[in-house]
């Protein structure tokens, strides 16, 4: 049997609603709210965050960058190649 989360009242799995405290059970609240954290993880300001958060910022930046390099594919690194060669091309005609 579980019970609500927020005032401990035995719930009634077929319940939605906790008859006590009015908080709901329904998962799908508690997945929005999952999946938006997860999302702001992915997020430059989500991963600043959680660098800061960290008892290592260093060693935790670290391992961002290892994730971040690791995460970068053949045809990132070419984008960002062409990229860079667009750029560089345009200011060398500039000039
Ligand atoms: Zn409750």
């Amino acid at each position: 049997m579980n019970q609500c989360s927020v005032c401990g009242h035995q719930r009634n799995d077929r319940d939605v609603k906790c008859p006590e405290c009015g908080s709901f059970y329904s998962k799908i609240a508690e997945i929005i709210a999952e999946q938006e954290a997860l999302e702001e993880m992915q997020t430059f300001r989500g991963r600043c965050k959680k660098i800061l958060a960290s008892d290592d910022v260093k060693q935790a930046l670290l391992s961002e960058l290892k994730l971040a390099w690791a995460g970068l594919t053949k045809t990132g690194v070419f984008a960002l190649f062409v990229i860079f060669v667009f750029v560089f091309a345009l200011v060398v005609s500039v000039l």
